[in-house]
């Protein structure tokens, strides 16, 4: 049994990270979209919310479980005892950072594999920041999201105000 686990904020996840999602259902049997926080963001959604839109916008999509953890991605990945790490490359600005997580994991663990897919080039400049900037200022992030994530960032928007 191959299971990826797919890390990150996903405040909230966006089509360039259900893209991902769709690849990586390609190469293994189960995949694991897992929620966490980083100390680099003040997210949007609570992680119960992001949950619940990734569950919601991923339920056709088979072989797919959504999870939380806190803490170092390496034990998650040895609890899971998943095959590899799956993340997503958008651009050649991704890559330092992504490569220097990668590294870094692979030093805590040395089993740890770490997978990179690109998406289709229409994501390449699309992330959950620039999707929250723009819904901010009721600009339309349609295009961007599943419609279930569109509509509870107008809800999460309007009661912010
Ligand atoms: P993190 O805070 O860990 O970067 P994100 O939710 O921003 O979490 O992203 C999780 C993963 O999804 C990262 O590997 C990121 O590069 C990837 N990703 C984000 N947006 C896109 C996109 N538009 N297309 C492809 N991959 C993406």
């Amino acid at each position: 049994m191959k299971i990826g686990i797919y890390p990150g904020t996903f405040d909230p996840i966006t089509n360039g990270h259900i893209d991902i999602i769709k690849r990586a259902v390609l190469l293994f049997d189960d995949v694991i979209v897992a929620v966490t926080t980083n100390s680099a963001k003040t997210p949007l959604f609570s992680i119960e919310e992001r949950i619940e839109m990734i569950k919601d916008s991923t339920r056709k999509i088979k072989n797919v479980d959504v999870d939380s953890f806190h803490g170092l991605l390496v034990d998650y990945v040895s609890k899971k005892e998943a095959t590899a790490v799956i993340r997503g490359l958008r651009a050649t600005s991704d890559f330092e950072f992504e490569f220097q997580m990668a590294l870094i994991n692979r030093k805590l663990s040395n089993n740890l594999v770490t997978v990179f897919l690109m998406p289709h080039e229409k994501y390449t400049y699309l992330n959950s920041s620039i999707v929250k900037e723009v819904a901010t200022f009721e600009g339309d992030v349609s295009c961007f999201v599943p419609e279930n994530v569109n509509s509870k960032l107008i809800d999460k928007l309007k009661t912010a105000c």
